[in-house]
């Protein structure tokens, strides 16, 4: 079945966006490769997916994926170093952009010259690497050994080896003409507690600061090497000589013609999947890094800001030739960061794709993701509560599962530090439903060829109803949860009001007014929204465990099992105890062990109405059942929990949410002091 997106976006039917387009599905011709799952990935995916939506050389020139069989020469990687360097400047870096998340950066680098650890100092270039840990124990950086590997050369005098992996990425990086080499296991000391964790919270800076970043996909064991089955040369120094038939190395590359542009959307389906890229630290690694090497399917790639590509392509005339490189804007996260306004839709498509990779300790879910809400807090108002914006909270609370999701539990040495929220997407692994959090991006409207589209605002709404507060510990402090987007969405009712400069107001053709702002003059807004004047220098990320708020809750019959129509997960109706009419619905988060249950209590988030509309059946599982009214819908937003803790302590737990009709919830629902953990 579908996503919501690829039936209401119709630019993404392929992803340059045009029927005409050579990568149109209806377009292509039977010869041609499938180009599955990539090519179907929705626009709005692609700034956050590898390779794709970039300059590539000639996109309609033909590139033999024949590879070179004697391995892979390394005078290509420096060939892309320099046209980057030459074409593109400082366009394809982080820090220049005045968008680094952080300041703070490595606190050690290798020396790949004399092989040894030295301290990092601000202006020192380095090149960082992207692995697999994998299994394998191997030697790493400790507190005691420091001070040997300070000394020269001491990489060479390790009487533990080194992972082939990290061996051969050092090499590189001398071959490459560059110096330091940024490495997680050996810059930061592994048994230094704070200091490592300093580190840790600083992951999205370090790879955002280095200048190239080496990604080692081809396998997923830091003991296998970065080349897969081929070996490395340097043509500066000689060719190799051509290796007979029978020493041919094996290849997962096809040995066919493709064009540039399917070369790119090949390399792109490949990276995807690999086990590197399932893995859930190496998300914003990737999306952080300004220069990528990536090493994958026998073959290796570039990807910078402004450019993807691949070592099958010939690029001999690209220095010479009048590409416009230096009109393109960069993509992806780069861009988004730039971003001024809070860009909810993006940021809902980005928790779905990093919740379903895999994370060996399921409670580093917020560090591997901190500098990712750390530079998106930026442009927010409020804090980061748990993953979830305060600015949008009540909207955020009601994360759906596209796929079954499954409980987060913590797995190593420190899981009582763990938070790991039940009532947030962080406290549970697996694909989150990007739709769900609709009505925190009802502000933005659809601009044709830019990721959404449709004629009005939607008319789906959420409603604050409770007063939320956050807390770490039951018992501790419990502060204030501000959802300023209540106030602004009313905005839409008053447009006389604009409550900052900078805004002007605009009439579409329908009559629809509009907004657009001085700081981002291409994007519509249905109703403004604060927008920061700088980036905040830094906001606040809370790791809460708990909220408090003055609810009501209510029981229902559980009645009959359906599939859902807007997910890949199952749902059942709740029935009024009363009369046994039908009174709302649940999606259920769990997979295989649920358990079948003859009644449930449900407690209220929020409330919400939605007119009648004709995406309704795409967004509301419950809106073909019969009961369901489909027009001039009122409902509350409710949480189906499990009591834990002792009298004085009790604490609610998610196990499914979904939505109850008003009148149905109005006419049983009591007042409750309700704590979900
Ligand atoms: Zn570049």
């Amino acid at each position: 079945m579908p996503r919501l997106w690829n039936e209401v976006d119709p630019s993404t039917q392929s992803i340059q966006g045009g029927e005409n387009s050579p990568n149109a599905v209806q377009g292509q011709s039977s010869e041609e490769p499938e180009l599955e799952p990539v090519h179907l990935l929705p626009r709005s995916l692609i700034p956050f997916t590898p390779y794709v939506e970039k300059e590539t050389w000639l996109p309609t020139a033909w590139a033999n994926m024949k590879l070179d069989s004697r391995g892979i020469n390394i005078s290509i990687l420096r060939k892309w170093m320099m046209v980057c360097t030459k074409l593109h400047g400082h366009r394809c870096d982080w820090e220049r952009a005045g968008a680094g998340p952080e300041t703070t950066g490595p606190k050690f680098l290798i020396d790949v010259d004399n092989m040894k650890l030295v301290p990092s100092e601000p202006g020192f270039r380095y090149v960082a690497l992207s692995y697999i840990w994998g299994a394998v124990p191997s030697c790493c950086t400790t507190l005691e050994n420091l001070s040997t590997l300070l000394e020269k050369d001491s990489f060479r005098r390790l009487t533990i080896p080194i992972p082939q992996v990290i061996c051969e990425a050092m090499e590189l990086v001398q071959a490459l003409g560059e110096k330091f080499l940024w490495i997680d296991r050996f810059c930061i000391p592994q048994d230094d507690g704070p200091e490592k964790q300093l580190q840790l919270n600083a992951m999205g800076s370090i790879y955002a600061g280095a200048w190239l970043t080496i990604f080692a996909a081809q396998n997923a064991d830091a003991s296998q090497g970065l080349y897969g089955t081929r070996k490395v040369f340097d043509a500066a120094k000689g060719f190799p000589p051509r290796l007979t038939s029978t020493q041919k190395v094996k290849s997962n590359a096809a040995k066919e013609w493709l064009t540039n542009e399917k070369l790119i959307l090949r390399n792109a389906r490949t990276l995807m999947c690999t086990q590197w890229f399932s893995r859930g630290w190496t998300f914003q690694e990737h999306l952080f890094s300004s220069r990528r090497i990536l090493f994958h399917d026998d073959s290796v790639g570039w990807e910078c800001q402004l450019a993807s590509w691949h070592e099958a392509q010939d690029l001999s005339d690209l220095l010479d030739s009048d590409i416009p490189f230096l009109e393109n804007e960069p993509v992806g996260l780069h861009k988004m960061v730039l971003s001024p306004w809070p860009d909810m839709f993006r940021y809902a498509r980005l928790v779905s794709l990093y919740n379903r990779r895999a994370l060996t300790y399921p409670e580093d879910v917020s560090d591997a993701f901190r500098g990712i809400l750390l530079l998106l807090g930026r442009s927010y108002t409020g804090a980061i509560i748990s993953g979830l914006p305060e600015m949008f909270f009540n909207s955020a609370l009601l994360w759906q599962p596209w796929f079954p999701m499954m409980r987060r539990h913590p797995k190593g040495q420190s899981k009582e530090d763990a938070v790991l929220p039940s009532w947030s997407w962080m406290g549970w692994s697996g694909d989150m439903g990007s739709e769900s959090w609709a009505t925190a991006y009802s502000y933005m409207r659809p601009t044709p060829g830019r990721g959404l589209s449709g004629g009005n605002i939607s008319s789906w709404r959420t409603v604050s109803t409770v007063e939320w507060y956050y807390s770490e510990t039951f018992e501790g402090k419990r502060e204030r949860i501000v959802d300023s987007s209540q106030e602004y969405r009313e905005l839409v009712n008053k447009p006389s009001e604009l409550p900052q400069k900078g805004w002007a107001r605009y009439r579409d053709n329908r009559g629809n007014i509009f907004y657009r702002h001085q700081t981002d003059p291409l994007k519509d807004f249905w109703y403004p929204i604060p927008i920061m004047a700088a980036p905040q220098s830094s906001n606040s990320l809370i790791n809460a465990r708990f909220i408090h708020g003055k609810s009501r809750s209510a029981v229902f019959n559980i009645g009959q099992q359906f599939s859902s129509q807007s997910s890949n997960c199952d749902a059942v109706d709740l029935i009024s105890e009363q009369d046994n009419g039908w009174a709302g619905f649940l999606r259920l988060s769990l997979g295989r062990d649920n358990q079948r249950r003859v009644r449930t209590e449900t407690c209220e988030l929020s409330a919400g109405h939605l007119e009648a509309d004709t995406n309704g059946k795409l967004i509301f599982d419950e809106w073909e059942r019969p009961g369901c009214p489909r027009g001039g819908y009122e409902f509350y937003n409710v949480l189906c929990v499990k009591w834990r803790g002792p009298p004085g302590f009790r604490t609610a737990f998610r196990r499914a949410l979904g939505r109850v009709e008003k009148s149905r919830w109005d006419a049983v629902a009591t007042e409750i002091d309700l704590t979900l953990g």
